[in-house]
């Protein structure tokens, strides 16, 4: 398999240089030259183990490994996740069901991602001896689950960027009480926005790029997008026939990266599926859908469900290329007019496997407290978005994308408990190693040469 980018289907790489690239050289991000079939029975069959599917399902993609080396990578990648059914499929009702997510290392679906990332990055060092270092922000649960994915891994330093103060205490420990010698987090006085635009100043310097031979670990990675699609065939495969007629998904959405992969799992043979986005209060994706105009507020809203705080969907370019077809001069055209005005109007724009909901702060409270009064049954507030509206014809999948113990506070506000996890405990007592520096890319830049592998 080759992939392509969403800006020029033309050029195509291997799925070693769409990974270790990242981004494509002429900006857009990458896409199977074009989407395989799932074998049907793997379908409508009887549900597998999460491990034997994840095997079946990249295979298709990642033919630059044997079989085997995919199987090793993939059994690395989800061992350590606590519970034995890897996602397992809840059912809270007749007809409605959640996917939890949140048994990886750091408690949040970006491990389903990033531990293979990890895995990945691990498997490149050794191929190519190079060592690697790390560069990302964060505005909490994609560092803590880059960090669970390769702390402690040989040849690769991994710094990451933080607005200080503006995460959660149990995030920033995920982050700082690690322990490893090779994981450097570091706070920035600022914004998620300033981290965001320091880590880009620094991979737009190509003598510094190529001189610590920077990677990258952003949403838009190829290999975090294809992990997400496996739990939407696994739960699938898990719903009694009987019920499988017409599945809603609901996605908590921020960067489009999690729906698109289950939007790319239906296009490959999951039957009847639709999606819902729910977004919180930052809602450009609940306004494209529902007017088919895409328009950026001028800041992020701070809400409740913060991994969702965002303005830009950077994901969003590759269902954008879909829907104009695999025509890449038309998604620069685009990409080029968002950048400059913020806005575009999308014609003949009714995605009818889309539809979407938007929750303020208030809906998100009232959602907590009316799944845990209905169903005994305790969401995180990131979840609770996905509760906005549920239609009680139709099999309906919310995706649990944390564990609510890391958003505890909100949850106390909610329903006046504190939900625990022992993963969460056991970082109260260790010692927090944090790396303040200055929101300045030169400082960044000098403390990443003296620290970095080279
Ligand atoms: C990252 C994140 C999201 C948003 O996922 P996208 O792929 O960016 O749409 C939702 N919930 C939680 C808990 C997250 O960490």
């Amino acid at each position: 398999m080759r992939f392509v980018s969403t800006r020029n289907e033309r050029e195509s790489a291997t799925f070693f240089e769409a990974f270790a690239n990242g981004l494509a050289p002429d900006g857009g991000l990458y896409v199977p030259e074009e989407l395989p079939d799932l074998n049907p029975d793997t379908v409508s069959g009887e549900a597998q183990p999460y491990p034997a599917l994840a095997v079946e399902f990249l295979e298709l993609f990642d033919t630059d490994h044997t079989p085997d080396q995919v199987f090793k990578l993939v059994d690395k990648s989800y061992s350590n996740f606590t519970d034995m059914a890897t996602a397992p499929l809840r059912q809270l009702d007749d007809k409605l069901y959640v996917l939890e997510l949140f048994h990886g290392p750091s408690l949040a679906f970006k491990d389903f991602g990033l531990q293979l990332v990890g895995s990945l990055f691990e498997d490149q060092i050794r191929r190519t001896g190079n060592s690697i270092n790390v560069l990302g922000a964060t505005s909490g649960d994609t560092g803590a689950a880059a960090v669970a994915g390769l702390a402690g891994k040989e040849g690769v330093n991994v710094f990451i960027l933080y607005p200080q103060g503006r995460i959660s205490d149990m995030q920033e420990r995920q982050m700082t009480c690690t322990g490893a010698s090779n994981i450097f987090p570091i706070p920035i006085q600022g914004t998620f926005d300033d981290c965001q635009r320091l880590v880009k100043t620094l991979f737009m310097d190509h003598e510094f790029r190529d001189q610590v031979r920077l990677s990258a670990i952003n949403s838009i990675n190829l290999a975090r997008m294809l992990a997400q699609s496996i739990y939407y065939v696994h739960a699938f495969t898990q719903i009694p026939a009987e019920k499988s007629e017409q599945v809603e998904f609901v996605v908590p959405t921020g960067n489009f990266g999690n729906v698109f992969a289950g939007w790319m799992a239906a296009r490959m043979g999951v039957p009847a599926s639709r999606f819902k986005v729910a977004t919180n209060r930052n809602d450009i994706l609940h306004r494209l859908f529902s007017t088919g105009i895409y328009e950026e507020q001028p800041s992020v809203s701070p809400s409740y469900a913060p991994s969702m705080d965002i303005q830009v969907a950077s994901n969003f370019e590759r269902f954008l290329y879909y829907h104009v077809d695999g025509n890449g001069a038309e998604v620069k055209r685009i990409m080029e007019r968002i950048r400059t005005t913020g806005r575009i109007e999308l014609p003949n724009f009714s995605p009818d496997t889309f539809c979407s909901t938007r929750s303020s702060d208030e809906d998100i409270i009232r959602n907590i407290q009316k799944v845990h009064q209905n169903y005994d049954y305790v969401v995180d507030p990131h979840t609770a978005c996905g509760f906005q509206e549920i239609d009680p014809e139709a099999t309906t999948v919310v995706l649990a994308t944390a564990h609510p113990a890391k958003f505890s506070s909100t949850i106390h506000k909610a329903i006046g408990i504190h939900p625990k996890h022992p993963t969460l405990e056991r970082l109260r007592e260790k010692q927090q190693v944090r790396y303040e520096l200055d929101p300045d890319a030169d400082e960044i830049r000098a403390f990443m040469l003296l620290n970095g592998l080279m």
